[in-house]
């Protein structure tokens, strides 16, 4: 029987525009980059994925590598769009992601025409759905024309299998240059996809937030918990189960002295607010208005639960911010 989703589930989050569109995002998504794919139980996968839209999460963002394998992250997504949320799909803000590496092939990586999209046909037929609602171009090629790559996500839109299109990890001079592209073919740019955290504090740095502010894009933000680095499942050792312990992308050495004492001290400053790390890191990235949605991911329902509990918290003082300021950047 298909999922019936809670009644209530518009009920509890503040939406938010992204940019100067008329899209409105949750201000958690939920990404399907890590344990979605075919080592982990599909009914675990499926748990997760309804319990976030019972939330309010609308937003579910993919990339034609999320797996493993690659490719396996969305056709699970696309088994629990048919079997539980078909009725629902006018209610989903569904993106994917072409450009990085997927296979040895020259056309499985970079930003061409024929790379982006291919992949984006393929995703389609994993997710079964025939428009996703953001396409993203997931790196900047600088091998490629950025006239090809902007061209490749114009036709997207202009073939109805697009709404908006999106950039990811493109620093700020590229992403100017797309913007301006995109604007001129009539396809504004929607959003940029950066990482950005406590413990990553680029898109201050080097321009990206002013940017997305002058030009009007939203940024959906990833990895706002580091990877689970910026919660309390670390201060103590590397659980079992835990990311740190069985991905590619997060190695146990990065929990060393120096990562326990900067985690210990934000901890303490969560904890004088009476919340957890992880809601004090999830609040942190929020605080900013160019940031539109915070892309999260989770293991469990709990995690998500409990992440969600960081809108409950008053705003984050000055003095609190100076604070977080002096552990947080390195
Ligand atoms: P997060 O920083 O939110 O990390 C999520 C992980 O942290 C969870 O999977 C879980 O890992 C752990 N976690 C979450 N909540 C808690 C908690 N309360 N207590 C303890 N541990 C917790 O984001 P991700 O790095 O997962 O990235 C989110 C999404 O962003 C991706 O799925 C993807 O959609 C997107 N992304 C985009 C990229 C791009 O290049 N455009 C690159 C990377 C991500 P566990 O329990 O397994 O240890």
């Amino acid at each position: 029987m298909s999922h019936v989703p809670a009644a209530d589930r518009y009920d509890k989050l503040q939406y938010r525009r992204a940019g100067a569109s008329g899209l409105d995002l949750p201000p958690f998504s939920f990404g399907l980059w890590q344990k979605f794919g075919t080592d982990h139980p599909y009914d675990t996968q499926r748990e997760i994925l309804l319990h976030a839209f019972d939330l309010g999460i609308t937003h579910f963002d993919n990339a034609d590598r999320y797996g493993p394998p690659h490719r396996a992250a969305q056709q699970v997504f696309g088994q629990v769009l048919k079997r539980d949320l078909a009725a629902y799909r006018d209610e989903l803000i569904l993106s994917t992601k072409a450009g990085n590496p997927i296979g040895p092939s020259p056309y499985l990586k970079g930003g061409s025409r024929k790379s982006l999209l291919t992949s984006l046909d393929n995703s389609l037929r994993d997710l079964g759905t025939d428009h996703v609602d953001i396409f993203y171009s997931h790196r900047h090629d600088p091998t490629t024309s950025l006239e090809e790559t902007v061209g490749a996500l114009v036709s997207a839109v202009q073939q109805g299998k697009a709404l908006y299109v999106g950039i990811s990890n493109y620093t700020p001079e590229p992403a100017a240059e797309v913007a301006a592209l995109l604007r001129r073919a009539g396809v504004p740019l929607l959003a940029h996809q950066p990482r950005y955290s406590i413990f990553d504090r680029r898109p201050e740095r080097d321009g990206l937030l002013k940017l997305a502010a002058d030009q009007g894009f939203g940024l959906v933000v990833y990895s706002p918990l580091a990877q689970g680095l910026l919660t309390d499942k670390y201060l103590d050792g590397v659980p079992a189960g835990a990311r740190a312990q069985n991905s590619a992308f997060l190695k146990p050495d990065v929990i060393d002295d120096t990562y326990r004492q900067r985690a210990a001290a934000l901890n303490k400053i969560a904890a004088d607010r009476g919340q957890s790390l992880a809601q004090l890191a999830l609040q942190w990235v929020l605080r900013r208005p160019e940031v539109t949605t915070a892309l999260i991911g989770a293991s469990s329902t709990w995690q998500l639960d409990h992440n969600l509990k960081a809108l409950d918290f008053p705003p984050l003082t000055a003095d609190e911010l100076s604070l977080i300021d002096e552990h947080g950047v390195h």
